[in-house]
């Protein structure tokens, strides 16, 4: 079932769900020690897992977004071991994500979605773009338009300099878009409507977007990977193990910290469920859901 609806002034976000999966700590915060983990696995005990809590417990969420009358999805998830076998096997364990019957119980249609805004091009953001169910891949959402930024496409374009994740996903969930001439690159801050604009958060890929979202004097910030999890809302210095360049993720992140509380805005971050917002305490912020 999908997750929580929220509204920013006129603008409605649902929370879908794709997948779960289970990220040892040590893995993938390989510069955090275990005991300085323990205050927020003892405050955020649901973003955890495994017999000792030493487990990120990675949700693969996505949004849609209506604005305008305008319907957005934001990422794609891991998919299923027919459009994205390598991801879905790496991330959850060969178990194919629900994101197509989450979309259909939030009552949207794949016709229905105008926009699929990709807010990095990781394999577990991109997993079901396609449907590989006919004789040739074609895009999955056959009346979008495919946004992401232009950097993305050229790091992880093959040939590349670097393998992501030692997975192959290009030619699954990416080429297939070109060849359809769906995608739409960007290469700056862009309005997606007047409520919605996407903007730079890079460093964990260097095209990583956010969108940001303000309606009716209310904000929001829907990020992809800027965050891991509620503990970086406190710890924002904590380097994920898949930041491309950690020192502009750490910027990125302090900056959507100082914006976030600046403007009050609801945030969500892809790999954790749900909403929340910024509360400091004792000089400190913390995550605090809705
Ligand atoms: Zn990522
Ligand atoms: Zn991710």
């Amino acid at each position: 079932m999908p997750g929580a609806t929220i509204t920013v002034g006129n603008v409605e976000i649902t929370a879908v769900h794709d997948n779960e999966g289970a990220l040892p700590l040590s893995m993938v915060f390989p510069g955090v020690d275990a005991e300085l983990w323990v205050p927020y696995q003892q405050k955020y005990p649901e973003c955890f897992n495994g017999d000792n809590n030493e487990n990120f417990a990675a949700h693969f969420d996505c949004y849609v977004i209506r604005s305008e009358g305008r319907i957005i999805l934001v990422d794609t998830g891991v998919g299923s071991m027919a459009t994205n076998p390598g991801a879905v096997t790496a991330f959850a364990g060969g178990a194919d994500g629900r994101l197509l019957s989450d979309l259909q119980s939030a009552g949207v249609n794949k016709e229905d979605i105008d926009t699929v805004f990709l807010t990095h091009l990781h394999p577990d953001h991109v997993g079901w773009n396609v449907n590989s169910d006919g004789p040739s891949p074609v895009p999955a959402f056959p009346n979008a338009r495919y946004v992401f930024h232009q950097d993305d496409w050229e790091a992880f374009r093959p040939p590349r300099d670097s393998e992501v994740f030692g997975l192959t996903f290009w030619e699954e969930t990416l080429a297939p878009l070109e060849m359809a001439g769906v995608t739409e690159p960007l290469t700056g801050e862009q309005s997606i409507t007047s409520e919605i604009t996407a903007i730079l958060t890079p460093g964990h890929t260097p095209g990583s977007m956010s969108l940001a979202i303000d309606s009716g004097g209310e904000k929001a910030l829907v990020m992809g990977d800027v965050f891991h999890g509620p503990p970086q809302v406190s710890e924002p210095s904590w380097v994920f193990a898949f930041d491309a360049d950690p020192d502009t993720a750490v910027q990125s992140r302090n900056r959507m910290l100082d914006r976030a509380e600046a403007e009050n805005a609801i945030m969500a971050i892809c790999h954790s469920t749900g909403f929340g917002r910024i509360v400091s305490q004792e000089g400190r912020r913390y995550w605090q859901g809705l």
